[in-house]
Parts: structure tokens; C-alpha cells; sequence
């Protein structure tokens, strides 16, 4: 899996800092997780192709995560897409977009599906034979989901000396891979475990922007590959973490812990504090493994 981080952080856009949007790179998808303003200028800045774009989450209706689909969905218009484009977000984004669509006649050339959510429970939101996307209920000013990408199971791997040695014949190679023992023409049968070995860990990536500390949410990303979470504030602005229902780095980091996960990215740092840096420190005193997201930064997992 590979992240790419446009904007981590909070509220208005600045010179140096873009506000949330990220590119998550999953079995041969390119998924946009929210899309804040300036997000089709950071796509060019790091060489993304918008053809590559066929699906667009987005966790809630605040700004600054979603002001830059409006100019987003109008450049592929430009460009001349004929692909259909998917966005999933909560239910109004729909009249949201639509409403600015027509008011400058400027429908899209391409079929626009819009998949508005309004469950207050975790939902499959995506799926194919690799992979899956569920919605993490999260709390936040307005309704807000954050988002679980799961790899499934992948096939088992083959023993190739295996094989040979039971003279295995390799039209049964396929169902050797989907688990299955081999019943030789003599009647003996080889155990499925003697010709292949478990498939590599199927890996996640949970998506956590924005919410106030919300422990239970742990059991649905127990394990996660890499959390994503919100670090708006540090400790010492509790009470507005409170109050504007966002967490602090240590918050972040307690979800981690409990949730064991292997990494935690922090990020939507607010830009009143002199560095990022205190965020990691903060969140290192609870949790091992922090790393901080930066607009253009990369992660590979
Ligand atoms: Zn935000
Ligand atoms: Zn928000």
C-alpha cells in the first residue's frame, strides 16, 4: 500500500500547508481519501494521474475536506473523462456539488455516481475480490465517518519443490492455491499444508479525520497495517479538543496502543503550534511507533 499525503492540516489553507487530502494506493486502485481546496493543485504537484481517480471518499462536510471536489469534478469535465467517477460521502454532497454544477451549466461529461451515507453504524462501502472499504463511525461536529481499506486474503503460495517431488500435475495448481488437498490417481492424497505455505498478512489502513476520542472505535481497526488519526491539538489544549470535538496527540496515541496497530500517522495539526515535532513527542510517550504526515510526504506499508 502506498500513501501519499496532499494536506494534513487543520482548517484554513496557508502558503507552506494544504489543508486534508491523501492518495491511498491499494491493489490497483488510486483512492482519494478527502479532497480540501487546493487538492487538484497538490495532485499535479506530485505527478498523480486524475485518470487514475475513479473513487473519492470523503469523511464529512466541513471545508476543509471537502472544497476542492467542486473544482476537482469541473477539471475532468475539462480534460474531457469519460470514466465514470464514484464518490462516497455524507448524505447533502449530492445537492452540495450538483447545485454549483448547474448553476454554471457546467454538468460533467462523465456518469457522476454519488454514494451518500447516513448509517450511524460501520458499513461496506466498497468491494471487490482484493479488497474491501467499511466506514468507522467516528464523533464530530457534524456527522463524520472515517474509513477501514482492507486487503483480503490473498491466494496460498505454491511449494514449487513440493509440487515436483509429488509429481503434482499442474492442472491442479489453482485449487492447491485456493486451499485444497490433491487426491493422486492412486487414491493417496497430499495434504493442501505439504505443497503450500500461508499467504502474506493481508495489510489496512485506517483513516481517522476528524473526531473527539472515541475508544470504540479500537475493536474495528484492531491490528491495522498503519491509523491514520487527527492530532488537532496537544494536552495542553484539551479543553478545545473537547469543545470542538477533536483529539489531542496523546488521545491519537492511546487509540493506537489499545487498537495495536503498527503505525500511527498523525496528522490535521492545528497551526498554532512553533512545531510539528511536539505532537510526536507528545504522542511517543504512550505509543512506540509515530510517525508524522507532512503535505508531500510519502508512505509505503
Ligand atoms: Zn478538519
Ligand atoms: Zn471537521
Amino acid at each position: 500500500m502506498k500513501l501519499q499525503i496532499l494536506g494534513c492540516y487543520a482548517a484554513t489553507p496557508r502558503t507552506m500547508t494544504n489543508p486534508t487530502s491523501q492518495v491511498l494506493e491499494i491493489k490497483n486502485h488510486m483512492f482519494l481519501i478527502d479532497c480540501g481546496e487546493g487538492t487538484q493543485v497538490q495532485l499535479r504537484k506530485h505527478k498523480i494521474k486524475f485518470s487514475r481517480i475513479n473513487h473519492i471518499f470523503i469523511s464529512h462536510l466541513h471545508g476543509d475536506h471537502f472544497f476542492g471536489l467542486p473544482g476537482l469534478i469541473s477539471t475532468f469535465r475539462l480534460l474531457g473523462r469519460e470514466k465514470e467517477l464514484y464518490v462516497y460521502g455524507p448524505k447533502g454532497i449530492k445537492e452540495a456539488i450538483t447545485l454549483l454544477l448547474k448553476l454554471g451549466d457546467s454538468w460533467t461529461n462523465y456518469p457522476l455516481h454519488f454514494h451518500e451515507l447516513t448509517n450511524r453504524e460501520p458499513e461496506i462501502i466498497f468491494e471487490d475480490d482484493k479488497m474491501v472499504v467499511e466506514t468507522i463511525r467516528l464523533n464530530h461536529r457534524v456527522y463524520t465517518n472515517g474509513f477501514l481499506f482492507k486487503e483480503k486474503p490473498g491466494e496460498r503460495k505454491l511449494n514449487v519443490e513440493a509440487v515436483e517431488k509429488y509429481k503434482v500435475d499442474r492442472a491442479y495448481y489453482q485449487n492447491i492455491k485456493n486451499g485444497k488437498d490433491v487426491i493422486m490417481d492412486d487414491g493417496t492424497i497430499i495434504s493442501n499444508a505439504k505443497l503450500s505455505s500461508d499467504p502474506p498478512q493481508p495489510k489496512s489502513y485506517a483513516y481517522c479525520s476528524d473526531t473527539g476520542y472515541k475508544p470504540d472505535i479500537v475493536g474495528q481497526i484492531k491490528d491495522a497495517t498503519a491509523l491514520y488519526h487527527e492530532a488537532t491539538f496537544l494536552e495542553t489544549e484539551a479543553h478545545l479538543a473537547v469543545k470542538t470535538k477533536h483529539s489531542t496527540a496523546k488521545e491519537a496515541a492511546a487509540i493506537a496502543k489499545a487498537a495495536e496497530v503498527g503505525k500511527l500517522i498523525l496528522g490535521h495539526y492545528s497551526t498554532r503550534y512553533k512545531s510539528i515535532e511536539l505532537f510526536k513527542e507528545e504522542a511517543l510517550e504512550i505509543f512506540p511507533n509515530v510517525v508524522l504526515a507532512d503535505d508531500g510526504k510519502f508512505f509505503e506499508f
